[in-house]
């Protein structure tokens, strides 16, 4: 079974150019049937060995305002429903405009796989709208040249592994394919936005450290035990219930099931299903005995947390049995900044599971933690800063040739991640990468998130 690529984006960025080199020969089917579906083209496409039906929605007239005119929204979500996936072309040549914005905006909201492609990229001359492109928010843009062919062995590249899964989803038919989907769905790429969504954490710690008590506190009289289901509970067990006014799903480690296990099996059983907690989570919470902090395992847990990209929220348990409390609390923080470098800047809080003192500020700092992860810093605002990091603590010369950070945009969130264009991206030290770390989390107020930085080399 073939697929349908839905080609989008606002006119002359070269739709029908790309829709032209890829049907080629075999010629458009155009669809006159009246109303909006008038304006969607279909052909038969071609590339390498895929086949496939590609649509266009060429033939409209340019938006004059941010907001698209109804006409074109509402053809474009068509051709979006249509489609397995989407192309979505911005102009490299003029940059991101606002009208591109807003077709990222449908795109990441209602489309389930989106190609971001840069056309007209043939040439430096559209670098700067390259780079422009991944603060879009939907990966790393694809350079293309629907006019002169460029970029179509990638294109063939990204579309082949996305043909293969569609026809696994048509052939076996069933649900089980719904949580391959749903796996494959990379941070790059466009989530489904659900309304109320709950955020998603985990509580992660050593056997003892009160896990199980916490959230059965957390849960209090409203415990809504949803017990394992078909799909992405398959591997952990989840409760969701509302803390403090937020809807949260918990997702389980030993804790809540170690009751009936033994010792000596449970301080295995908790490190393998905290990982498996920590991948479904959006903020992990590393719980520590505030007899023993800082353990192995703990260390072990919060560094795969950052790893994985979470974000994370340190919270020492058994506060109420701590006699010593101010001193107690400078040891750790200075355990804390010495164990865990990774995790600079996440907070740290004390609770008492026990008691449940503490535990509002718990909530704040998890709901704190999350805005941060989801956290978009603008072009402009992010090359402002570059500048002035750069006049400050100019990047070092080797063999007397300076390297030149040209410009910087946020390429993703969740955690966030940032690219720097660079004239030499291999020699630079990460010292000086970690300058730019620390230096965002500072100025943007983002503590407790891992922080993404890539350079990438003028091509
Ligand atoms: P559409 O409105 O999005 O369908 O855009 P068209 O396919 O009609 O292209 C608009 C203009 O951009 C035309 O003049 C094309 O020749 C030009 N164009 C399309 N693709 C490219 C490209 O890869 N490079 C350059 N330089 N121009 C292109
Ligand atoms: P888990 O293995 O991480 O799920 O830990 P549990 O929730 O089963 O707690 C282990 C032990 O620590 C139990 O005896 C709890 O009563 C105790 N505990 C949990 N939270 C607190 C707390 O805040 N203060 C004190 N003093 N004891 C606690």
């Amino acid at each position: 079974m073939s697929f349908t690529l839905a080609i989008v984006g606002r006119p002359n960025v070269g739709k029908s150019t790309l829709f032209n080199r890829l049907v080629g020969k075999r010629l458009a089917l155009v669809d006159d049937q009246p109303g909006v579906t008038r304006d969607l083209r279909e052909g038969a496409a071609k590339l390498g060995d895929l086949r496939f039906t590609v649509i266009d929605t060429a033939g409209l007239e340019e938006a004059t305002d941010e907001s698209l005119p109804g006409r074109m929204r509402k053809l474009t979500e068509r051709a979006v429903d249509m489609a397995d996936v989407c192309l979505f072309l911005i102009d490299a040549r003029t940059g991101v405009t606002p009208t591109d914005e807003v077709f990222a905006d449908i795109l990441r909201k209602r489309a389930e796989h989106v190609i971001l492609g840069a056309n007209k990229a043939e040439g430096q001359a559209a670098d700067a709208g390259v780079l422009e492109a991944y603060g879009l928010g939907l990966g790393e843009p694809l350079r293309l040249s629907a006019e002169h062919g460029e970029g179509m062995p990638e294109l063939y590249a990204m579309l082949q592994p996305l043909a293969d899964a569609f026809e696994k989803r048509a052939e076996a038919d069933a649900p089980e394919t719904e949580v391959d989907v749903k796996e494959d769905e990379s941070d790059e790429g466009p989530r489904p936005i659900t309304a109320a969504k709950p955020l998603q954490i985990a509580v992660v710690g050593r056997p003892n450290a009160g896990k199980s008590t916490l959230i059965n506190r957390i849960l209090g009289e409203d415990r809504l035990l949803t017990g394992p289901e078909a799909g992405i509970t398959r591997d952990a067990i989840s409760v969701q219930t509302e803390w403090d006014g937020t809807p949260m799903r918990i997702f389980d480690t030993a804790g809540m099931r170690k009751k009936a296990k033994v010792q000596e099996k449970l301080e295995k059983l908790s490190v393998s299903d905290g990982l498996r907690a920590v991948k479904f989570a959006e903020v992990v919470v590393v719980l520590l005995d505030a007899a023993i902090p800082f353990e192995s395992q703990d260390l072990r847990i919060a560094d795969l947390a950052e790893r994985e990209g979470r974000a994370v929220v340190v919270a020492v348990n058994k506060w109420d049995a701590e006699d010593h409390k101010q001193e107690k609390l400078r040891e750790l923080k200075e355990a804390f900044e010495r164990l865990l470098p990774q995790l600079r800047g996440a907070p740290l809080v004390t609770v008492s599971a026990k008691t449940g003192r503490g535990l509002d500020r718990l909530h704040a700092a998890i709901l704190k933690a999350h805005d941060v992860w989801n956290r978009r810093v603008t072009t402009a605002q992010l090359n402002r800063w570059l500048s002035g990091m750069l006049e400050q603590h100019p990047p070092p010369a080797p063999q007397g040739k300076r390297i030149k950070l040209r410009y910087m945009t946020q390429a993703k969130t969740r955690p966030p991640g940032f690219v720097v264009m660079c004239s030499h991206p291999d020699k630079l030290p990460d010292s000086y990468k970690r300058y730019l770390v620390n230096g965002l989390r500072e100025d943007f107020d983002m503590p407790g998130t891992p922080i993404r930085l890539t350079l990438r080399g003028q091509g």
